[in-house]
């Protein structure tokens, strides 16, 4: 699959989710759930801030998704985000049993960007979610808003 207009609507709003993640004093990443009829059941962003590294918005759905929606379901809804699933994230997607993933920015460039810039090392390996989990369907990067999502991080860096 491509990522298409629809696509990039929801896309879009993770991304929004992560610029309000940053301003709320939060690291900028941000995540969608939609359901297989194009609805938003939920969203979310990181708040990792508190200091529960765990915290972040893909792990946030698979949970709720468990808990409010039908496995048959699940297994329809897509999941939007502004950066790829970390490994434990896309264990979590998996686990619930989860549809498709679209992310704007891989693990992989964060990864770059970060090294880069001098930043210490994540304590995990950016593994691409298919490493992971290999039955998923995933679409990404964009190139459209991959600029965008490494400026948000550049900001939160200060
Ligand atoms: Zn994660």
């Amino acid at each position: 699959m491509t990522i298409s207009d629809t696509d990039r609507r929801f896309l879009r709003r993770a991304v929004d989710l992560a610029a309000q993640a940053l301003r709320s004093g939060d690291e900028p990443f941000g995540s969608v759930l939609v359901s297989g009829g194009g609805d938003v059941l939920f969203e979310d962003h990181n708040h990792v801030a508190g200091g529960d590294a765990t915290q972040h918005p893909e792990f946030a759905i698979a949970r709720w998704a468990a808990e409010h929606v039908s496995p048959e379901d699940r297994a329809r809804c897509v999941v939007y985000t502004s950066g790829e699933h970390c490994p434990m994230c896309a264990a979590a997607h998996a686990w619930v049993g989860l549809g498709r993933i679209v992310y704007a920015m891989s693990g992989a460039r964060l990864a770059e960007w970060a090294a880069e810039e001098g930043l210490p090392a994540s304590p995990v390996a950016p593994l691409p979610i298919q490493t992971v989990a290999p039955g998923l369907v995933v679409d990404g990067p964009d190139p459209e808003l991959t600029p965008e999502v490494i400026a948000l991080h550049r900001r939160a860096r200060g």
